[in-house]
């Protein structure tokens, strides 16, 4: 026992870390009338995480059968989402999945998933790219896999709406009030003990269950409990490029666009969220040099910008220069797969990770870790996120990011 167990406030579920992850997870939970507590580090809505900026693909075509049907699961989520915000947060683009000559992801784990999964899709080839896509210029011998239900979900206000969602459903949410330290008791609860100058400053809670949603800071938290993951946090970037006609660039000439080589490559047509309508997002995947939630800095990487830069004036003509760029964290685990599921050693603690991808599944995530944390199951297949899977237990499991 703690010593605190007397002056703790009993709850259900405690949230730890309001991101989109956190955010999905304490709506969900709230929407099914049990005591949800939220807690948030920093400010809701900060900057310094993996949940901010504009926008965020959300797309069908992946390179396994299980991720291709959880995403169909992630396009219902969403549409539950916008029907109980009233918000319309989904915006269709289109989307083709470039593979060079030689590419380091195969198109076939592509084209394989989405026939598995009933998805449809059209292979073109370099010149059907062009005559598709005038935007795009991509070398012979390119196959691009068209899927037309991609799109573009809006990160920062889609995770400020589940928040409020979840907030109205009767979740306490509290920011600046970071957890500070967790305390297994032998009756299978968990004392969450809370620091920080918010809402929550100075309580402690004993909780039912507890969802570790914090990303680039799960370590520290896992940390309390003896354990940690073999989880690698890089400081991403993304880059919004000014070209002197944003038409050429709009939706009806551009998809999302993902270069599936290494390196890897991603970006979106023209969007208006946020006031960037006349710019265009474009960013390389794991390319960022390795750091930690809290020493991270905000100051873009030259290199990576001259990367980016002359790989994209190449695949956009008339691109422009480079007009803002902004930071993020990813958290990546040796196989990038999700992370979702209980502690082996503490049950009553849940994990939820999205490995530097999870933006697209944050309903989804938030839905199954809401089944998981009440029902200790849930109805999606979630096989290969186990906690205790070889990729996070066994030592120097090889890294494989590249997806
Ligand atoms: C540049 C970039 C582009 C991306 N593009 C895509 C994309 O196109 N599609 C896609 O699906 N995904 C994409 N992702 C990935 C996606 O954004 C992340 O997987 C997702 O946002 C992770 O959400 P989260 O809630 O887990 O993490 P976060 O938003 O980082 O939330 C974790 C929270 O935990 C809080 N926290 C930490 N420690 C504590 C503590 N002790 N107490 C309380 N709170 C704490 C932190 O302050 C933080 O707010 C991208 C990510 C980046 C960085």
């Amino acid at each position: 026992m703690t010593g605190y167990a007397g002056r703790s406030e009993p709850v259900d579920v405690v949230v730890v870390g309001l991101g989109g992850l956190g955010s999905a997870t304490a709506w969900q939970l709230a929407r099914r009338s049990v005591s949800v507590v939220g807690l948030e580090k920093f400010d809701l809505g900060h900057l310094r995480g993996a949940s901010h900026d504009t926008s965020r693909i959300l797309r069908r075509s992946y390179h396994t059968p299980a991720y291709v049907r959880l995403a169909g699961e992630a396009y219902d989520d969403w549409a539950d989402l916008e029907r109980a915000s009233g918000q319309r947060l989904v915006t269709v683009t289109g989307g083709v999945d470039l593979f060079p000559p030689g590419a380091a992801i195969p198109a076939d784990d592509y084209a394989a998933s989405m026939v598995a999964g009933g998805v449809p899709f059209e292979q073109l080839d370099a010149a059907g790219v062009g005559r598709r896509w005038p935007a795009l210029r991509v070398p012979d011998g390119t196959v691009g896999l068209q899927q037309d239900d991609t799109a573009i979900v809006p990160a920062g206000r889609s995770t400020a709406t589940m928040a409020r969602l979840a907030g109205e459903a009767g979740a306490e949410l509290h920011d600046r009030s970071p957890v500070t330290s967790l305390v297994p008791e032998d009756d299978g609860t968990v004392t969450v003990l809370v620091g920080g100058t918010g809402g929550a400053a100075g309580r402690s809670f004993r909780a039912r269950r507890v969802v570790l949603t914090a990303d680039a800071w799960t370590n520290e938290l896992l940390a309390h409990l003896g354990t940690s993951l073999p989880l690698t946090v890089t400081r991403e970037q993304v880059t919004y490029f000014a070209p002197a006609d944003p038409t050429a660039f709009g939706p009806q000439r551009l998809p999302v666009w993902i270069w599936m080589d290494d390196p890897s490559f991603y970006g979106f047509p023209t969007y208006a969220e946020g006031g960037n309508g006349a710019l265009v997002k474009a960013a390389q995947d794991c390319g960022g040099a390795v750091t930690t939630g809290d020493e991270r800095s905000f100051d873009p990487d030259p290199d990576a910008l001259g990367l980016l830069s002359s790989f994209a004036a190449q695949l956009l003509p008339g691109l422009g220069a480079p007009a803002r760029t902004v930071t993020c964290l990813y958290t990546l685990t040796p196989d990038r797969d999700f992370v979702a599921g209980p502690l082996p050693a503490y049950p009553s603690v849940l994990v939820g990770l999205g490995a530097g991808h999870g933006f697209k599944f944050a309903p989804t995530f938030g839905r199954v870790l809401a089944d998981l944390a009440l029902d200790g199951g849930t109805s999606s297949d979630i096989a290969a996120f186990a906690v205790d899977r070889p990729a996070l237990a066994e030592a120097g499991h090889p890294v494989s990011w590249l997806v």
